[in-house]
């Protein structure tokens, strides 16, 4: 045995480091003479899996060691934990997303998901602190000290997310400089931050998961401007579908395999996979060990197998192009991310998407680490470069119910955060007094198909005629994700804010499953809207008719009321059926037969006197609801969200 002698400056200041914390495999970096590199382990891996295993012996092994353990004991031995951060316990997903035995939350406990491993229960915070207490220990051995630490996040990672990685990281007792966005980690490895101005798109194929960003760099800060993708979508299909035809080849029957049989298969396959990424053809001795004895597979087939799971990427990319108002030719670039993009098909691909030669020269599954610590040496005050800042963006809309159930949104999603936005609303009722705000976030028309945030009652306001409340509803969300919400009834001043975590919990699964149903149920949900938006106006058409006819006879001529009680009688057997468009035409015979008293009303002083405090709402109205509500002046809601 030879002792080697290292020599270092036990003076030097601890070094930074840059994180990855990914869904399969983890990895950590640091700048050694201004350039970032990966600090690998003595057998020179780089990728640590992102797997942790509980022995009997209340001893934890992370990474390759327990990745081999998972098939005999898959309980003790928590795979992809990424999928679990921040997760409620009683998230119906969570059960489906692993063998673990899942343990619910005592009375007063947190609802996090726990796993009972051996005699302990662990959450996913835990877990993932095993796995960077292991990465801090590589580190330790090649830096001797390690200052801080920018641990890597998706861009679609909401608050309760990003809480738990943080969390994760003090446990492991790592001081975290920031959380960055692995899109924005991939961006600084490839120095895209000098250009100072430019748009890209960040392709990331992992393991099981598939992430599109587009970022844009503004005056050297990059800004997320949307994000798509599928968490369902990785290297772990390809191998699958490989998997398929592996079986096929060695003419077996996926249906009748053992778990083993289909285990020994899939690492297989996944090895074919890899050798097709340099070579055109791989022949491979048959892993079920039955005849025939070799089997081989050819790059182009391969390139066959996985064109559905590309094609189910190009969709993904689209639709952020889209949200981004971003078209492809208007690109500066497109970065690869994720082990993944080392297939040539996958490349091959993402250039003809975008139509353009896309960056892939640094180690796509190493770029987001060495990106990260870019960015940690910026912050430990070592680098040169100005501190580059980070924006994320609001995943889902948000909004209030307002009348007949129908959401009025307020904040649009992928509205980049911090963002503030305020609408105006009055009363729909005569003496109503109080104000039931429902704050919901979602892409479907009807409250009730949008997810509950919050609800609370604004009180006190006094009795008022139905349209003179004017109440301001203001949305703010913070730089943490943190929504405020803000309600004030502009006469009274009588004013109410509650806080909501808008995301807490929703993944970017439930994220893609809302979008889909608002995709799937688009036009069933307008109908429905304009339905109960038609009876909401009739409703309101026949109150203030019937006050002004109550308030004002001596104006009538003669026939004047028959007509006007016969339009009203009209309407409210138009509200009884379904159809929004007679309830419309109704409205607008309404307002025929009415027009001439309206317009007595309004010449008579009373009329004058209320209209310069309904005047700005009437104006905002037209913008709103295109003229509907125009001609009768209390609208339900009454003005845009303004100050976006
Ligand atoms: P994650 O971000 O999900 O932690 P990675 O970026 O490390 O994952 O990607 C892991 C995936 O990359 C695995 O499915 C692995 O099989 C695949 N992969 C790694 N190297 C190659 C290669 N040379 N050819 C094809 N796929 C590869
Ligand atoms: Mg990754």
């Amino acid at each position: 045995m030879t002792q080697l002698l290292e020599i270092f400056d036990p003076k030097a200041p601890p070094r930074a480091i840059g994180i990855d914390l990914g869904t399969t495999n983890s990895l950590v970096a640091y700048v050694k003479n201004e350039r970032p590199v990966a600090i690998e382990d003595c057998d020179g891996r780089a990728l640590l899996p992102s797997a942790v295993h509980y022995g009997d012996r209340g001893d934890v092994v992370v990474g390759v060691d327990a990745l081999r353990r998972a098939a005999e004991s898959p309980r003790e031995t928590i795979v992809s934990v990424k999928r679990f951060m921040g997760r409620g316990a009683d998230d119906p997903e969570t059960k489906r997303m692993g063998p673990y035995a899942f343990v619910s939350p005592k009375e007063g406990e947190a609802n996090v998901v726990r796993f009972a491993v051996r005699d302990k229960v662990v959450t996913p915070v835990e877990v993932s602190a095993e796995i960077l207490r292991a990465l801090e220990r590589l580190a330790q051995d090649e830096l001797r000290s390690v200052g801080g630490a920018v641990i890597t996040v998706p861009a679609y990672f909401d608050d309760g997310q990003r809480q738990a990685t943080k969390d994760a990281g003090r446990l492991a007792g790592l001081e975290v400089l920031r959380l960055l966005n692995e899109p924005t980690a991939a961006a600084l490895a490839y120095g895209l931050e000098k250009k100072q101005n430019g748009r890209f798109a960040v392709y990331d194929l992992g393991g099981g998961t598939f992430d599109v960003t587009i970022l844009v760099l503004d005056d050297g800060v990059f800004q997320v401007k949307s994000t798509g993708g599928d968490s369902a979508l990785g290297g772990d299909d390809m191998d699958r579908a490989l998997a398929e035809e592996i079986f096929h080849l060695a003419k077996s029957d996926v249906a009748k395999a053992t778990p083993s049989e289909v285990r020994v298969v899939l690492d297989a396959a996944r090895e074919v996979k890899h050798g097709l990424t340099t070579a055109s053809e791989v022949r491979f001795d048959n892993p079920l060990g039955r005849d025939p004895a070799m089997l081989d597979v050819t790059r182009a087939r391969f390139d066959e197998l996985v064109r559905p799971l590309l094609e189910r990427t190009g969709r993904a990319c689209k639709r952020a192009l889209r949200d981004a108002g971003v078209a492809a030719e208007e690109l500066d670039g497109v970065i690869l991310v994720g082990g993944s993009t080392r297939v040539p098909a996958v490349r091959a691909y993402v250039k003809e998407l975008f139509g353009r030669e896309p960056l892939g020269d640094i180690d796509p599954d190493k770029v987001v680490a060495l990106g990260a610590a870019v960015q940690a040496n910026i912050l430990a005050g070592q680098g040169s470069a100005d501190e580059v800042l980070l924006l994320d963006v609001i995943p889902l809309s948000l909004g209030i119910e307002v009348g007949g159930g129908v959401v009025d949104r307020i904040l649009p999603r992928n509205t980049t955060i911090p963002a503030a936005a305020r609408a105006a609303y009055t009363t729909q009722e005569d003496e109503q007094t109080g104000f039931e705000i429902h704050v919901v976030q979602g892409e479907r028309e009807l409250a009730a198909d949008c997810r509950s945030l919050a609800k609370f009652t604004l009180r006190g306001i006094p009795k008022m005629s139905a349209g003179m409340a004017r109440l301001e509803v203001t949305f703010r969300v913070d730089a943490d994700g943190l929504l405020g919400v803000h309600a004030r009834e502009e006469r009274t001043g009588i004013e109410q804010t509650v806080t909501v975590k808008p995301s807490y919990g929703l993944d970017d699964e439930t994220v893609e499953q809302m979008l889909l149903d608002a995709i799937d149920h688009g036009e069933e949900d307008l109908a429905a809207r304009r339905l109960a938006e038609a009876r909401v106006e009739g409703h309101r058409v026949v109150g203030s008719t019937r006050k002004s006819l109550d308030a004002e006879p001596a104006l009538l001529v003669a026939g004047e009321r028959e007509a006007i009680e016969a339009a009203v009688a009209a309407l409210e057997a138009s509200m009884a059926g379904d159809d929004p468009r007679k309830i419309q035409l109704r409205i607008e015979e309404l307002d025929e037969a009415s027009k001439a008293f309206a317009e007595r009303r309004m010449n008579h002083a009373i009329a004058a006197a209320i209209e310069g405090q309904r005047l700005s709402v009437v104006e905002k109205t037209v913008e709103h609801a295109k003229g509907i509500e125009a001609a009768h002046g209390a609208p339900l809601p009454a003005a845009p969200p303004s100050s976006r």
